[in-house]
């Protein structure tokens, strides 16, 4: 998994994050919902959180 541990722009961090933004997401949650429930408001925490779940996706799909 590539997932930073801080946001690169701010410093905040997110390690504890991903897994639950991931969790209420797949549960049909609507992800900026979640994202400003969690208290993740700046933009530069969030393009942190949707880019690596994106680019894990993304590796899914070529997983053999
Ligand atoms: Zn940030």
């Amino acid at each position: 998994m590539m997932r930073p541990v801080r946001c690169f722009s701010c410093g905040k961090p997110l390690a504890d994050k991903y897994e639950e933004f991931e969790k209420r997401v797949s549960e049909g949650e609507d992800p900026e919902e979640v994202l400003d429930d969690m208290g993740i408001t700046r933009y530069c925490c969030r393009r942190m959180i949707y880019t690596s779940i994106d680019v894990t996706e993304e590796m899914m799909k070529f997983k053999r």
